[in-house]
């Protein structure tokens, strides 16, 4: 007989963080706990809402309801709570746990100029900067301030969280010809991608698509237009792992970068997984956000550096339920 149980967990950030779509002061999500033929597994729960996923309230209640009546059927919107369930029963169990390179985070705005030299000495050689946060003027000032002190060290990528038009997409990109860049992510709003398509066609720089990819069927559906991709991965946003592990093995050609949603020491074990399993894949991952939390919030697992290698065993996830 299978149980299944959640909890809430609410963890402030640092400090909050800014993005195109506003300040976030803190990270909700669910913990999922599933007793199956007595193995325990646990998933999370890490919707973005801006990104068009299910909210806690819609997953708490897909939980209640299927604990109630375990035959019920998901309905294929609700991504995150599929995706908890999926690693709560097991699906990414036999993943291997091979180390990936992580991208650095730098925050928006002047505060990035000291993070990136921080992160440069920790020995990090990828790294992402919000943009759309302020004028356009602003931080393509500080953009090639950036770019300087990356200068032979790094590569960057730039993503605006889809807070661009379509005029300020193609500054950037004209912007951005002269410099290492590694790709412009999700400039323009979800709807958009055959815009970026053109965009991405006149220019040399790669448009990476994440937002865009929320819905179910997005996948499939945008290979034609970006038949290399970039696509940013969220595993806490991609539904079901068997769909999305048979597009995968019929996509090779697509250039897929792992990322976080922001999840606790579960999700992220559970995305490093996944991106194990992805024998194409070898972009540094965007794991950068482990360094948003306070270390001592007890919601972390993994040591956060240049390299994360996934491995926790499951009693460091027993250890995280008890405590909620
Ligand atoms: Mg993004």
């Amino acid at each position: 007989m299978d149980s299944l149980a959640w909890k809430p967990y609410c963890r402030p950030f640092r400090s909050p963080l800014r993005t195109a779509h506003g300040e976030w002061p803190q990270r909700e999500g669910l913990i999922v706990r599933l007793e199956h033929e007595g193995q325990v597994g646990f998933g999370e729960v890490a919707p973005l809402e801006d990104f068009g996923t299910e909210s806690l309230l819609d997953a708490s209640e897909a939980l209640d309801a299927l604990i109630e009546d375990p035959e019920l059927e998901l309905p294929p919107e609700l991504v995150c709570t599929r995706f908890a369930l999926d690693c709560a029963a097991g699906m990414l169990e036999r993943a291997p746990a091979r180390p990936h390179h992580v991208a650095g985070l730098l925050p928006a705005g002047i505060t990035a100029y000291a993070a990136l030299q921080t992160l440069l000495d920790q020995g990090f050689t990828t790294f992402k900067w919000k943009i759309g946060v302020e004028s356009m003027e602003a931080e393509q000032h500080l953009c090639r301030e950036l770019f300087k002190l990356l200068h032979g060290k790094g590569i960057l990528r730039l993503d605006a969280n889809a807070g661009l038009d379509y005029a300020a997409t193609e500054a950037w990109m004209a912007f951005l010809e002269d410099y290492p860049v590694e790709f412009l992510e999700q400039p323009l709003p979800p709807g958009e991608e055959a815009s970026m398509a053109i965009l991405a066609e006149r220019y040399s720089v790669p448009v990476a698509l994440d937002e865009s990819l929320c819905q179910p069927g997005a996948l499939t559906a945008f290979t034609e237009l970006f038949p290399k991709g970039p696509f940013v991965i969220k595993p806490a946003l991609i539904g079901s792992v068997k769909s999305y592990l048979s597009w995968r093995a019929f996509r090779p050609g697509v250039r897929v970068v792992y990322s976080s949603a922001f999840e606790t020491a579960i999700g992220i074990e559970a995305a490093l997984r996944l991106a194990s399993m992805d024998e194409h894949s070898s972009a540094a991952v965007g794991f950068g956000t482990l360094e948003y939390f306070p270390h001592e919030d007890g919601f972390s697992g993994h040591i956060y550096g240049p390299i994360l290698t996934p491995g926790l065993p499951v009693d460091a996830f027993e250890r995280l339920w008890k405590r909620l």
